[in-house]
């Protein structure tokens, strides 16, 4: 019999139309995982994120019925992320052992969480949700969200391909992760900067079970530019590159240039023109570039990360 306390933290915004549901799956994924003796103890923090439709009231009415609900209410809407964080940072510091992460709607199947369990009795501390297929996203969905992956890896953002906010993490990762002071949250970059023994469980993902996607493609946009910005500073680095590059087309050109006024062929002004317009351009982008390595230092600086986190000991009291 394992004595694993867990928690599956859900942020909700306006999800009064699959709270029952998503509750009556938690609770059978729980019954079933504490009768298996994987957990001794299943709970569900549902933290509403401001919503303006009966979320908050259901939760409530859940709580009364349902033992295993406990309810935390943000006074306005601040975003998936930062509702999530509200649940972890709460769940840092409680009684429970393995924290789950998923969302309301369903999509992330809830039965991976028995595996997830079994992983973290297991000694793993951070497990993936993976899904291994997109078949029921919409097309446009999926594409985007593949671009996503991939604008991410190559600027330099370390995630976890197919992988979203659905995992579980012990209470000792969970509290290196709430040791990140920053504000600009991308939770599944930070998780995988943690380090800890880390480990995957694969599902498939369904439709939203109802309502509607919350992420529109404006939000997954600006989600991706801020995944990028808060983890890299490639984008940065690609100026200074791009600034050297231009020297060097324009040192080729000055060449081109000067030889072809030597010949002659040239209407007056073009030379001195075409010379500093690419060479003036070269440069500016240099500086920019030299001035954005500072900025990229600074923004290291502000983030205040601790700088590392133990994971074991040996003869050390
Ligand atoms: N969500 C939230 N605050 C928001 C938007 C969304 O807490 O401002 C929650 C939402 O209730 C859901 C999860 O974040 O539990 C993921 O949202 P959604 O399913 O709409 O995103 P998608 O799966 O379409 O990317
Ligand atoms: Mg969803």
């Amino acid at each position: 019999m394992n004595d694993t306390k867990l928690v599956i933290v859900v942020p909700c915004y306006n999800e009064e139309e699959v709270l029952h549901e998503t509750t009556r799956q938690l609770t059978s994924v729980v019954e079933r995982m504490e009768k298996d003796g994987i957990i001794s103890k299943g709970m569900f923090l549902y933290v509403d994120d401001g919503s303006k439709d009966a979320t908050w009231r259901l939760i409530e009415e859940l709580s009364g019925s349902n033992k295993r609900v406990m309810g935390l209410k943000l006074a306005h809407n601040v975003g998936h992320q930062n509702a999530l964080w509200a649940g972890l940072e709460w769940a840092a510091q409680s009684e429970f052992d393995a924290i789950v992460s998923i969302d309301a709607d369903l999509q992330d199947d809830v039965n991976a969480i028995v595996e997830m369990g079994q992983k973290f009795n297991a000694g793993f501390e951070v497990v993936y949700g993976v899904r291994n297929e997109r078949k029921t996203d919409t097309f446009f969905k999926k594409h985007t969200a593949q671009m996503f992956y991939k604008l991410m890896s190559t600027m330099g953002g370390d995630v976890v391909y197919n992988h979203a906010d659905f995992r579980l993490m012990s209470r000792r990762a969970l509290q290196a992760l709430v040791a990140h002071p920053e504000r600009n949250l991308f939770l599944r970059g930070m998780v995988r900067s943690l380090g800890f023994s880390q480990e995957y469980v694969y599902y498939s993902r369904n439709e939203r079970f109802a309502g509607e996607s919350k992420y529109p493609f404006s939000k997954m946009l600006s989600f991706a530019i801020d995944g990028i910005t808060s983890f890299s500073i490639k984008p940065l680095r690609l100026i200074t590159s791009s600034g050297v590059l231009f020297i060097f087309v324009a040192l080729a050109i000055i060449c081109y240039a000067l030889y072809e006024y030597a010949v002659g062929h040239v209407v007056p002004g073009w030379t001195s023109l075409l010379v500093s317009l690419w060479f003036i351009g070269g440069a500016i982008l240099t500086a920019i570039g030299v001035i954005g390595e500072y900025i990229g230092k600074i923004y290291r600086e502000v983030k205040r990360r601790p700088r590392y986190f133990v994971e074991k000991m040996a003869n050390i009291e």
